[in-house]
C-alpha cells in the first residue's frame, strides 16, 4: 500500500501557486485509510496517551480514528468561535493576517500525556500555535503526528525546536 498515491494533488487550490494535497481521497480509500491510522500510532503503541488533540478540520478524522487505536480520549482544538465553554485562545500568523485556535479549558488536565495530530504540516504555524495552547493548560505533549510533510516549508523543525518530537507518513516536494 503506497498511501502517497491515494493523496490527489490539486494545483492552484486555494489559489495560484499552492499544490494543495487532498486526503479525502485517502479518507475514502478504506485500506489506505486504515493504514494510515495504523502508521501513525506506531510509534505512539507502546507509550501512555491519555488524549489525541485533533486540530481542525482534518485532524478531527485522523485524530478520533488514532485516539480509537491507542485507547486515548479525543480533544478538539478549533478556530476561534465554535466552542461553547471557557476557552484558552492562541492567535497564529497567516499569510495574510491572523487566526485564533481555542482549546476547552478544562479539556486537558496539567501533565496529561497528549498526541497532537493533523493532516498535513507545512510552516507548521498551525501545530506551533496547538502547542502553545495545549502548553498552557499544562499538557505533556508526547508527540505530534501528521500523514502529510511538506519538508521544504521547516515545519518538522520548528516543531522539534520546541521540544516535541514530530512523525509524518508521506512527504512532498514544495509548497
Ligand atoms: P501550516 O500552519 O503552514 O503548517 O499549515 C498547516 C495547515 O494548513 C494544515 O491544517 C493543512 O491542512 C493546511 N495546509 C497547508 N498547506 C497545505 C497544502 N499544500 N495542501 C493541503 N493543506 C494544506
Amino acid at each position: 500500500m503506497n498511501l502517497k498515491d491515494t493523496i490527489r494533488t490539486i494545483p492552484d487550490f486555494p489559489k495560484k501557486g499552492i499544490m494543495f494535497r487532498d486526503v479525502t481521497t485517502l479518507m475514502t480509500n478504506r485500506h489506505a485509510f486504515a493504514e494510515s491510522i495504523i502508521q501513525m500510532c506506531k510509534p505512539y503503541q507502546k507509550m501512555i496517551i491519555d488524549n489525541v488533540v485533533g486540530i481542525e478540520a482534518r485532524g478531527f478524522v485522523f485524530g478520533a480514528a488514532a485516539a480509537y487505536e491507542l485507547g486515548a480520549g479525543f480533544v478538539p482544538v478549533r478556530k476561534k468561535g465554535k466552542l461553547p465553554f471557557d476557552t484558552y485562545e492562541q492567535d497564529y500568523d497567516l499569510e495574510y493576517g491572523t487566526d485564533t485556535l481555542e482549546l476547552h479549558a478544562d479539556a486537558v488536565r496539567a501533565q496529561e500525556k497528549i498526541l497532537l495530530v493533523d493532516d498535513l504540516i507545512a510552516t507548521g504555524g498551525t501545530a506551533e500555535a496547538a502547542i502553545k495552547v495545549l502548553r498552557r493548560a499544562g499538557a505533556n505533549i508526547i508527540g505530534a503526528a501528521f500523514v502529510i510533510d511538506l519538508p521544504e516549508l521547516g515545519g518538522r523543525k520548528r516543531i522539534e525546536a520546541m521540544g516535541v518530537a514530530v512523525t509524518t507518513l508521506v512527504e512532498f516536494e514544495g509548497h
